[in-house]
């Protein structure tokens, strides 16, 4: 009975957001204000509050977010209704529900989101990445991707993103996949440089893939990493996409190297002028027998990054995500299946993209009994790991509790060529931690809590 009345709900929410995106969609300037009007007589005071008077300011002062608001009205029609569904209403709005729903019944995490490696083969011979040495061997197949898809959505999880390797290695798969599930957003991490007027033309075609292009900093730092030619290459992609009014974003990992590049004004400024709708920052994590704990940024470093990231929020048309600085807005660690969940190209279920240890192999478990598995079970056990958001990660920032998961839980290392003991992995970020900690709690407790 309960299944019916919450159908009868969904469907009902789902009409009325379709109907108030076929309004919006006729004079976007004019009815998003007046729409806004209506939520804000009809909804209770204290629902998505904040939320809502971020999106009244920026109605009213024409600000930065209002651009980027139009930026996305000014996208291809066909692109831009299917993100609507399928990210908000699907993934988040009624996915959400599922997933909670889920998560209650079976006592266990039921991510947001999944990222899987369809290949761990890679176009590009980049320094420091193990893709190019590793080679092809590794895929996923389109069976396998198509099971993980189908089984996540009976849970509730409509978003994918696509890690690798290079996953536009496998882009017939995976526009196979987005129209298969159509229902579903895809999103992939991508060098950039397999983007062309063909692909493009079929992301018009599928309107659910919107891909997040990797860029290190300015040319000559990317091109240092990833060879001669690639940056103008990447440009070339972000013209084509701009052209055809495709949305898409920027994934950066900042180092002790070149954080002072990727947060500058000027970075920002070139990224948005290309079009770019999004920015997601990673700090440079040590992970693997190859990792350079050199390229960590240090705590002046890691601060300033802090600060730029939020000013830039404050004032420029673009979305924009730290993953290691944010954690207050998602609760602390979102792996384990709190929100997300990795699956590599040989199969292995792991909590994190950069935990590789794991319990279970999806060639051989269901989904929801990799979310069961020891070390899983450990995630949703004990996250949040710091009261501190600033300290979020059990890797990186706490780890003891790294060490103590994966030998308590047994999970064994999925890293292919050279795998590496988690003894090992925490000795070298232990000093990390113990030197970032005391940056932490002054910048959490004063400068942030002000
Ligand atoms: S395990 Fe660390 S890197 Fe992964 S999501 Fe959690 S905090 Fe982030």
């Amino acid at each position: 009975m309960n299944s019916i009345v919450e159908k009868a709900k969904n469907a009902a929410l789902s009409a009325a957001i379709h109907q108030a995106l076929d309004y919006l969609k006729k004079d976007p300037e004019t009815n998003i204000p007046k729409l806004m009007d209506l939520v804000d007589k009809l909804a209770p005071d204290d629902w998505y509050e904040a939320q809502r008077s971020a999106f009244r300011n920026a109605i009213r002062e024409k600000n930065h977010w209002y651009e980027l608001i139009m930026k996305v009205y000014a996208l291809d029609e066909g692109v831009r209704e299917t993100f609507f569904r399928n990210f908000i209403l699907n993934a988040s709005l009624l996915g959400s529900a599922t997933q909670e729903e889920t998560a209650r019944r079976e006592n266990c995490n039921v991510p947001w989101a999944i990222l899987l490696d369809p290949t761990s083969a890679c176009n590009m011979h980049c320094t420091g990445c193990w893709a190019a040495e590793y080679g092809n061997r590794l895929n996923l197949t389109f069976e396998e991707l198509d099971s993980i898809v189908t089984q996540g959505k009976a849970l509730g999880t409509y978003m994918y993103i696509f890690t690798g390797g290079e996953p536009l290695v496998r882009k017939a798969d995976i526009l196979k996949l987005c129209e298969k599930h159509n229902d579903c957003e895809f999103l992939s991490f991508t060098n950039g440089t397999l983007i062309d007027e063909a692909f493009c033309q079929e992301m018009l075609r599928v309107k659910n893939f919107v891909p997040a292009i990797s860029l290190e900093g300015f040319e000559e730092a990317n091109d240092g990493r990833r060879g001669e030619g690639c940056y103008q290459k990447v440009t070339h992609a972000m013209e084509l996409l701009k052209a055809h009014k495709l949305p898409f974003g920027i994934s950066t990992c900042y180092t002790s190297q070149n954080w002072n590049d990727v947060s500058s004004e000027k970075f920002y400024d070139q990224i948005i002028e290309a079009g770019a709708l999004f920015i997601w920052f990673f700090h440079y994590m040590p992970v693997g027998n190859g990792a350079a704990p050199a390229l960590l940024p240090t705590p002046e470093q890691r601060t300033e990054m802090y600060r730029r990231i939020r000013a830039f929020r404050g004032s420029k048309p673009i979305f924009s995500m730290d993953f290691q600085n944010d954690a207050e807005y998602v609760g602390g660690c979102i792996a384990g299946g709190r929100r997300y969940l990795h699956i590599n190209a040989r199969g292995d279920v792991e909590p994190c993209v950069f935990i590789h240890y794991s319990n279970v192999n999806i060639r051989e478990h269901t989904l929801l009994e990799a979310l069961k598995s020891p070390i899983f079970m450990a995630y949703h056990d004990q996250q949040p790991f710091n009261d501190n958001m600033l300290r979020p990660c059990p890797m990186l920032e706490n780890p003891e509790k790294l060490r103590a998961m994966v030998k308590e839980t047994g999970a064994k290392s999925t890293d292919y060529e050279s795998p590496e003991d988690v003894d090992t992995l925490c000795d070298r970020t232990t000093p990390y931690a113990e030197h970032w900690k005391p940056t932490a709690d002054a910048l959490w407790n004063g400068e942030h809590k002000e």
